[in-house]
């Protein structure tokens, strides 16, 4: 594949940015070689730098549940646009975004709009705090909430499960603050809770784990999570800034119907801008400024271009039969690259939920917890990428990303692109034996 334009731009790129990229994933590590600049998106498809044509399963990450240069989206932010981008002043633009959200979603009463899921993410915890007058926060292992400091922590060694910073620059005293526990493991969190519960503000989960592979939890483990919760006076935090409006409009908070205390959403909900949001109920929303005592404010939030946006998603997301086309949808693409790949069926695993799927190099028929991947299966997912690309199919670049079906994959696409993905699929095998 030409790749000699997008070569030149990372190389310029490394100039100006550390590792050449604004976010990390980006530069191509855990694949190698240098990163596709993109030119343009439309529909299901995206060119590079070099004229190559893609189609693309990493849709921005996911909040381009409506494929790229989506008309209709497009057409409210050139409106939005001609009336002035920013005024740090109210706009009837958020009340028609919160409008069309908590109207069509039991789970949340009041909600405040921020720029970006680890905004939101962030806000939640403090509130949380606020609201118990507690400090302790129980993360698990595996669930990814952005780059908050409290959150960029993993289990500690031995007895203790207080969590050990995992990254520069983040103090032993922040990541303290914050437990960290398998998933999937009732037991882990039953312990903290007798021994930590009255310093433990809230348990944040993504109900629908899929930054670190897709570690799909059973229904009754989230169940337990609400009950543990409810009797020991801790909130539940769902962060939903993958799953809201991806698995159903009402995210997993519907999908499993079950009403966690917060929730955080991002990504899907700005339709391509920046919007993160976080939601509860009034009771716990009053705590926020100026109502309340919870400080939290953003110059850009509630930004009209990005609310519309928002809106111009939200309202064709709302179509009927949305969620069960897509979900329809992603299931054929699954069936036809299954199909094409028999022979490999106890070496190649494909997880999914609703429109997300992710490709697991593995035998085993589950994968619940980040200690379920075997690390040496991403030599694997390395070959696999670049044969990807080889057939013009993108995937966020990445073994432990999964990957997304918007609603304008076609069956045709979805038929092509499934054909190619099962012959690199070969390939990574074929290469194995020599
Ligand atoms: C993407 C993501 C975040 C961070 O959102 P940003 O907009 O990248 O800051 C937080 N939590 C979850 C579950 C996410 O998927």
């Amino acid at each position: 594949m030409k790749n000699e334009k997008s070569t030149q731009l990372f190389e310029a790129a490394k100039k100006y940015f550390p590792g050449g990229v604004n976010s990390p994933v980006r530069a191509f590590r855990s694949v190698g070689g240098a990163p596709l600049f993109i030119e343009r998106g439309d529909g299901c498809r995206i060119w590079d730098a070099d004229g190559n044509e893609l189609i693309d399963f990493c849709c921005s990450w996911g909040p381009l549940i409506l494929g790229h240069n989506h008309p209709g989206v497009r057409e409210e932010i050139v409106k939005a646009v001609d009336l002035g981008t920013s005024f740090g002043a109210p706009t009837r633009k958020e009340n028609e975004l919160a409008d069309i959200i908590l109207k069509n979603n039991r789970f949340i009463e009041k909600i405040r709009f921020v720029s970006s899921g680890t905004e939101a993410v962030m806000s939640a915890l403090r509130l949380a705090k606020g609201y118990t007058g507690k400090n302790v926060i129980i993360k698990f292992d595996g669930c990814y909430h952005g780059h908050v400091d409290s959150m960029l922590v993993k289990a500690g060694s031995g007895l203790t499960t207080f969590g050990i910073s995992s990254s520069a620059g983040v103090s032993e005293e922040v990541a303290k603050e914050t437990m960290v526990l398998p998933l999937n493991d009732r037991r882990a969190v039953e312990v903290a809770v007798s021994d930590f519960g009255h310093d433990i503000a809230a348990i944040i989960i993504e109900p629908v784990p899929a930054n670190n592979g897709l570690l799909l939890q059973d229904k009754s483990y989230l169940e337990f999570l609400r009950e543990i919760t409810k009797k020991n006076n801790i909130l539940l935090i769902f962060d939903e800034v993958i799953s809201g409006f991806r698995v159903g409009f009402e995210g997993a908070a519907g999908y499993y119907n079950i009403q966690p205390d917060m929730i955080t959403y991002g990504k899907i909900i700005g339709g391509g801008m920046p919007v993160g949001a976080y939601g509860a109920s009034e009771k716990i929303m009053s705590h926020i400024s100026p109502e309340g005592n919870v400080y939290q404010a953003g110059t850009l939030s509630g930004n009209p271009v990005a609310m519309a946006a928002g809106i111009a998603q939200m309202k064709a997301c709302l179509e009927k039969g949305f969620y069960e086309e897509l979900a329809e949808k992603t299931s054929y693409f699954i069936n036809e690259v299954k199909s094409g790949i028999k022979n490999l069926e106890s070496k190649v695993k494909i997880f999914s939920i609703g429109s997300i799927f992710w490709f697991a190099f593995t035998d085993k028929e589950k994968i619940q917890a980040s200690s379920d991947i075997d690390p040496a299966s991403m030599d694997k997912f390395r070959i696999f990428y670049h044969e990807l690309l080889e057939r013009g199919i993108y995937f966020g670049p990445s073994g432990y990303e999964v990957g997304f079906v918007s609603a304008v994959h076609t069956k045709n696409d979805l038929k092509i692109a499934a054909e190619k993905i099962a012959a690199a699929l070969g390939v990574v095998f074929q290469k194995e034996m020599v």
